[in-house]
């Protein structure tokens, strides 16, 4: 699966709708109340087949990064350097994403980050992070 194009498939179609409209869909358990990404037809942490979508906050946390200087994969040669991050949601699953609109020097683990979407194509929306405005500082 190329990274930056990525596929919707049925099971991840909501995930990309909700991402053209500016929200960051997630999955929901049921039976325990565990969110999850990405998203699976089942329960992570007790197995249930109840699982709805959700819509996350977009508040997230930075738990680890690094730097990409060097990808020689189009469309990649032109973006480095890039950040790629792994970021808590505050719903508590962790999600591999890029951080933009950061000076990479500025990154901290634990900084607060928030939802921004960056459409690629007509059918696909990525959901990137970047440092949470001053505005919704809480
Ligand atoms: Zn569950």
């Amino acid at each position: 699966m190329r990274f930056d194009l990525p596929t919707p498939d049925p099971e991840t179609q909501p995930f990309w709708d909700g991402a053209r409209a500016g929200q960051l869909m997630i999955k929901r358990c049921r039976a325990c109340a565990e969110h999850h990404f990405y998203p699976r037809p089942f329960c992570p942490s007790c197995w249930s087949e109840d699982v709805e979508w959700v819509e996350a906050s977009g508040d997230a946390t930075l738990y680890t990064w690094s730097v990409v200087h060097v990808n020689d994969l189009p469309p990649f040669p032109e973006r480095v350097p890039y950040v790629a991050a792994v970021v808590d949601l505050a719903e508590g699953p962790r999600m591999m994403t890029n951080v933009v609109d950061c000076d990479p020097d500025d990154l901290e683990v634990g900084m607060s980050l928030q939802a921004t979407f960056h459409p690629t194509s007509d059918a696909v929306t990525i959901v990137q992070f970047r440092p949470a405005a001053t505005v919704s500082a809480r």
